[in-house]
C-alpha cells in the first residue's frame, strides 16, 4: 500500500503554531486552514473540536487535524472562534488514519469523519445555543446590552436556537462576538444538537435505608410492624431473598432494581408505601447497556498442528507485519485466534477482531465471550447508536481492550493496538459500497495496524487473490493448516449432472436423483441438510406467458422481484413495491408465471418431495428483524429442523455437528457472472458452503448440481487445490490487466437525464485519457443497471499501474477534471462517484 503523506506534514515540530487545519463536515476536498488566536494557543490540541465560521454565514463544528505555521495562499484565514474540548475527542492516530483513508479512497476527509464517528458523537450539524438554567437574569440585568437581551428573550420563547436563528433575531451578519459574550456571562450554553442525542440509560434501584440494613434489631422491628400487611411483607421478603443483607450488609448498597423487585406480581404501591415509611429508599444509577459477563471457560488446548501453526504465525510476525493464515474449514482457526489475542492482551496492547457481518456469526462471538468476558466489546451493525457510543466510550476508558466488530469498528478510538485479526478475510462485505468512504476494511486494517506498529493476521479457508498473491510475493507471511480439527475429514463431493438427469427423466422439481437420495439418507439417520442457493442474479420475477410482459421498477431499469409471501413485486435497488397483479397489465392475460428460482420456491419444492421433513428458509426476507437470524439458528441447532434452505447467509462460519449433507442448488449460477472476480468468488463460495458439512465424526456429503460438470473449477474445488486454481486464474488476471496486477478505479457518472449523463461521462473519459501516467481507461459504458432511482449511470474503469506514485498523480488530475466539468452549467448537477478497488 502506498503511503501518501509523510509524518512531517502532520506533526510539525516546535510550538507556537499560528494555523490549524480543521476537518469540517462538508464535502470539500481538503481540510480548511484557520488562524489560532493568541489567547487560544494553549487550548489547541490535535483532535479537539472547535467552532469556526465557514463561508459567509455558516458556523460549523470541526476537528483540529493539523497545526502548522503556513498561512493559506488562496484565502485569508479566519480565526478559530471557540475550542470545545478540554481533552481531544479523537486521537492523533485516528486522524492520521482518516487522512490516509481520504487520500487512498479518493474521498473527502469530512466524509471519513462522518463515517468514523457514531451519530451520537458526530459533528455534522451546526452549533446551537440554549439558556443556561443557572443564570439569574434579574441579578445580572445591568451586565447585558440590548442585543444580548434580545437573544435571551428569543430563547425564552424557543428552547434552542441555531447560529442562523440568532443572526435573524438581530438582523446582523456576525453573531459570534455576541454569543461569546453571553457565554462568558454564563447566560447561555452552546451545544451540539447531535451530541445531545446520547442518553445514558438510567435504572431505578431500591434498597433498605442504612439504619435498617445495618441493624438486625431494626429489621426485626420492621417485620413486626408489617404484621398483617401481607403485600408489603412479601416485597420485603423478596428483597431479602435476592439481597443477602443479613450475611453481607454491604450488599444492600447496590440494592435491587425496581423491575426485578416487582417482577413476581408485587404491587408498585406497596413499594411506595415502604419508601414513604422510611423502610426502603429509591435511587438512580447509570447502567451499561452492554451486559457484564465474566469469563466462564478457559481457552481450548491446541492440537499439535494448531500449536505448530500458532508458533509459526508468531515467528513470522517477527519479520512480517501481516500474516495470512490459510486453514481449511473446520481446522479451528478460532482457537488459534484466541491464543493470539490472549498473549497480546497480556502484553498490555489492544486487539481488534474483524468479522464480516456479526449477525451472521454469532457462534464465534459466543465462543469468544466465554473466554474473554467483559473485557471484550462487540460492535454490531444492528446496534442502536447509543450502544455504539457505549462501545466507543468503553474503548476510550480502557474498559474494552478487545473488540469484536464489523467493518466500521476500525474507526473506534484505539490508542495502542497490538494485533488486528481479519477473519474470513476474503469476504466481499468488508468493502463498503455506498456511501463514501468506499473503503475495504481488510486493507484499511492493515494500514491502521501499520500506524499502531501492530500486526495483522488474515484468516481464511479461501483467501482473496490479493492476499494470496501478497503472500506468494513474500510481502505477507503465510501459514497453512491443512487438516480439520479432531477426527473430522473433508467432505466428499458429488457432481450432479442436471442435464443428464433431465434427459433420463430423473430431474424432479429441479432436483437430481443423487441430491434426493442423499437428502433421504440424511433424514432417515436424523441428520441435517443445508441447501444453498446463490442470491446474486437469482430473484424470481413474474412474466406473462402470452405477451412476455415482466414487472419493471418505475424508477430503475430492473425487473421487480416477486415476493410470494407478501404477494408483492419489489425493487431491490430502491425499495419500490406494488401488489402482484392478477392479470397481465399489458395484455390482460391471466397466464402469469414465476420465473427464476429463489429460496422460497426451493423450499416449496423440497416440501413436496419430502413432506415429512421440517424445512425452513434463511434469507434476507426471513431474517429481516433483529432476532430472526438467531431464532432460525437456534431452531436448527437444537434439532427442531431437518432442512435449512438459504442464501449466502448459511455459508458463513456456521458450525453445526449434525449437518452431513450440503446441496448446492445451482453451481453454474454462482460462476456465470460478468465480473473478473466471478471465478474467485465461486471457488470461495462453494468451498465455504461445502465446509459446513461433516464437521464431526460422520463424513459430509456435498452435492453440486450443474448443467456443465466438465467445468475445470469444479474439479479444483473438489480436490481442494486452491493453489492450482489460483495459478490458473492469476494467469488470466495478468494477461488481461486485472488486480492484483493493476489498481482499479471505477468512476460512475450519474444524472437524471440520459443525454447529460452520457455527455459528462464522455468528457470525463477524454480528460482522463490525457493524464500523463501509465494506465488503461475503459468505458464509459451504461451501468449494469442503466438507471437507479431515476439516475442514469455510466461507468468508467481505470486500470492504473501500481508502481510509484501513479495513483497520486491520477487522483490530482481527476479532481481537476471533475471540478472543471462541474463548473459548466449543463453538468452542474452531475455526480461523479469514485470507487477505488471496487469489488
Ligand atoms: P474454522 O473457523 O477453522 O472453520 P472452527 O474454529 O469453527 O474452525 O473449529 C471447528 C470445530 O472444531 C469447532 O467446533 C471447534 O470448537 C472445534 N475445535 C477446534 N479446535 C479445537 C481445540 N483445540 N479443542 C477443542 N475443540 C476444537
Ligand atoms: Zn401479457
Ligand atoms: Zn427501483
Amino acid at each position: 500500500m502506498e503511503s501518501l503523506f509523510s509524518d512531517q506534514d502532520l506533526y510539525p515540530s516546535g510550538s507556537g503554531n499560528n494555523f490549524a487545519d480543521i476537518i469540517l463536515p462538508v464535502p470539500i476536498p481538503r481540510m480548511f486552514t484557520y488562524s489560532i488566536p493568541y489567547s487560544m494557543q494553549s487550548e489547541i490540541n490535535l483532535g479537539s473540536r472547535v467552532i469556526v465560521q465557514f463561508g459567509k454565514k455558516k458556523v460549523l463544528t470541526g476537528i483540529i487535524g493539523i497545526v502548522h505555521n503556513k498561512p493559506p495562499q488562496a484565502y485569508q484565514a479566519k480565526p478559530i472562534l471557540e475550542v470545545l474540548d478540554d481533552t481531544p475527542s479523537v486521537n492523533p492516530l485516528q486522524i492520521r488514519f482518516w487522512v490516509w483513508m481520504a487520500e487512498y479512497y479518493f474521498c473527502h476527509i469530512g466524509e471519513v469523519m462522518h463515517a468514523a464517528l457514531p451519530t451520537g458523537l458526530r459533528l455534522s450539524s451546526e452549533s446551537k445555543v440554549q439558556l443556561n438554567p443557572n443564570f439569574n437574569r434579574e441579578e445580572s440585568k445591568y451586565l447585558l446590552d440590548t442585543r444580548e437581551i434580545l437573544i435571551l428573550d428569543a430563547l425564552d420563547n424557543q428552547p434552542e436556537l441555531s447560529y442562523e436563528d440568532c443572526e435573524k433575531v438581530l438582523s446582523i451578519k456576525s453573531i459570534h462576538p455576541i454569543l461569546k459574550s453571553l457565554v462568558k456571562k454564563e447566560a447561555i450554553l452552546i451545544f451540539e444538537k447531535v451530541q445531545e442525542k446520547y442518553t445514558p440509560k438510567v435504572e431505578t434501584r431500591i434498597r433498605l435505608t442504612p439504619e435498617i440494613a445495618t441493624s438486625k434489631n431494626a429489621l426485626q422491628e420492621v417485620f413486626d410492624s408489617l404484621a398483617g400487611k401481607a403485600k408489603q411483607e412479601s416485597v420485603l421478603l423478596k428483597y431479602l431473598r435476592d439481597v443477602p443483607v443479613l450475611q453481607k450488609p454491604q450488599s444492600n448498597e447496590k440494592g435491587l432494581d425496581k423491575a426485578t423487585l416487582l417482577e413476581e406480581g408485587d404491587s408498585e404501591s406497596s413499594v411506595k408505601t415502604l419508601i414513604k415509611n422510611g423502610i426502603f429508599e429509591s435511587f438512580k444509577v447509570v447502567v451499561n447497556r452492554l451486559a457484564e459477563e465474566e469469563p466462564e471457560s478457559e481457552p481450548a488446548v491446541l492440537s499439535s498442528s494448531q500449536q505448530a501453526a500458532f508458533e509459526e504465525v508468531k515467528h513470522q510476525f517477527e519479520s512480517k507485519q501481516t500474516v495470512l493464515l490459510h486453514g481449511v474449514t473446520g481446522s479451528g482457526k478460532t482457537e488459534i485466534y484466541i491464543q493470539m489475542i490472549r498473549e497480546v492482551l497480556d502484553s498490555g496492547s489492544q486487539v481488534l477482531l474483524l468479522l464480516p457481518e456479526i449477525a451472521l456469526t454469532t457462534q464465534i462471538v459466543t465462543r469468544l465471550k466465554k473466554v474473554f468476558g467483559s473485557q471484550m466489546g462487540v460492535y454490531h451493525s444492528k446496534y442502536s447508536d447509543n450502544e455504539r457510543v457505549e462501545v466507543w466510550n468503553g474503548v476510550l476508558s480502557g474498559r474494552f481492550s478487545f473488540v469484536v466488530g464489523v467493518r466500521s469498528s476500525i474507526f473506534l478510538p484505539f490508542d495502542s493496538l497490538g494485533l488486528i485479526i481479519v477473519d474470513e478475510e476474503h469476504e466481499a462485505s468488508y468493502k463498503q459500497f455506498d456511501p463514501a468512504p468506499r473503503f475495504q476494511a481488510r486493507d484499511s486494517a492493515i494500514m491502521l495496524a501499520y500506524f499502531h506498529q501492530a500486526r495483522t493476521l488474515l484468516g481464511s479457508a479461501t483467501p482473496s487473490f490479493e492476499s494470496y498473491f501478497n503472500a506468494s510475493q513474500g510481502k505477507f507471511g503465510y501459514v497453512e493448516l491443512t487438516h480439520r480439527f479432531g477426527d473430522a475429514s473433508m467432505p466428499q463431493f458429488h457432481l450432479a449432472d442436471m442435464a443428464a438427469d433431465r434427459r433420463k427423466n430423473l430431474l424432479k422439481l429441479d432436483t437430481t436423483r443423487v441430491l434426493r437420495e442423499k437428502i433421504q439418507d440424511a433424514l432417515a439417520k436424523q441428520e441435517q441438510v443445508l441447501i444453498f442457493q446463490n442470491r446474486r442474479g437469482y430473484s424470481p420475477y413474474i412474466q406473462c406467458e402470452d405477451c412476455g410482459w415482466t414487472g419493471q421498477c418505475v424508477q430503475c431499469d430492473v425487473s421487480l422481484t416477486y415476493h410470494q409471501f407478501s404477494e408483492e413485486l419489489r425493487c431491490h435497488y430502491c425499495g419500490y413495491k406494488e401488489k402482484t397483479p392478477s392479470s397481465c397489465p399489458a395484455c390482460g392475460s391471466t397466464q402469469l408465471t414465476t420465473m427464476g428460482m429463489g429460496t422460497e420456491r426451493i423450499e416449496e419444492s423440497l416440501s413436496l418431495l419430502f413432506p415429512e421433513a421440517r424445512i425452513a428458509r434463511m434469507d434476507l426476507d426471513t431474517t429481516r428483524n433483529k432476532h430472526g437470524y438467531q431464532r432460525l439458528l437456534d431452531e436448527f441447532g437444537s434439532g427442531n429442523l431437518d432442512i435449512l434452505v438459504g442464501t449466502q447467509m448459511i455459508t458463513k462460519g456456521l458450525d453445526f455437528g449434525r449437518v452431513t449433507v450440503v446441496g448446492i442448488w445451482d453451481g453454474d449460477r454462482i460462476l456465470n457472472f460478468p465480473d473478473f472476480r466471478a471465478g474467485e468468488r465461486a471457488y470461495q463460495q462453494i468451498t465455504q458452503v461445502a465446509g459446513r458439512a461433516g464437521r464431526r465424526e460422520a463424513q459430509g456429503q456435498v452435492i453440486l448440481q450443474t448443467r456443465d460438470p466438465e467445468t475445470q473449477m469444479y474439479a479444483q474445488v473438489i480436490k481442494g487445490d486452491y493453489f492450482e486454481f489460483f495459478n490458473h486464474e492469476i494467469h488470466d488476471r495478468k494477461k488481461f490487466y486485472y488486480p492484483p496486477f493493476v489498481k482499479l478505479v471505477k468512476i460512475t457518472t450519474r444524472h437524471a437525464d440520459f443525454k447529460i449523463a452520457e455527455k459528462a461521462a464522455l468528457n470525463l473519459h477524454h480528460g482522463m485519457a490525457e493524464i500523463p501516467i501509465k494506465k488503461i481507461v475503459l468505458g464509459p459504458e451504461k451501468g449494469i443497471i442503466a438507471r437507479i432511482k431515476n439516475q442514469y449511470q455510466f461507468e468508467s474503469l481505470i486500470k492504473l499501474d501500481r508502481s510509484g506514485n501513479t495513483p497520486v498523480i491520477f487522483k490530482e488530475h481527476l479532481w481537476k477534471i471533475t471540478e472543471e466539468l462541474k463548473t459548466r452549467p449543463e453538468f452542474r448537477s452531475v455526480r461523479f462517484v469514485v470507487d477505488v478497488d471496487p469489488s
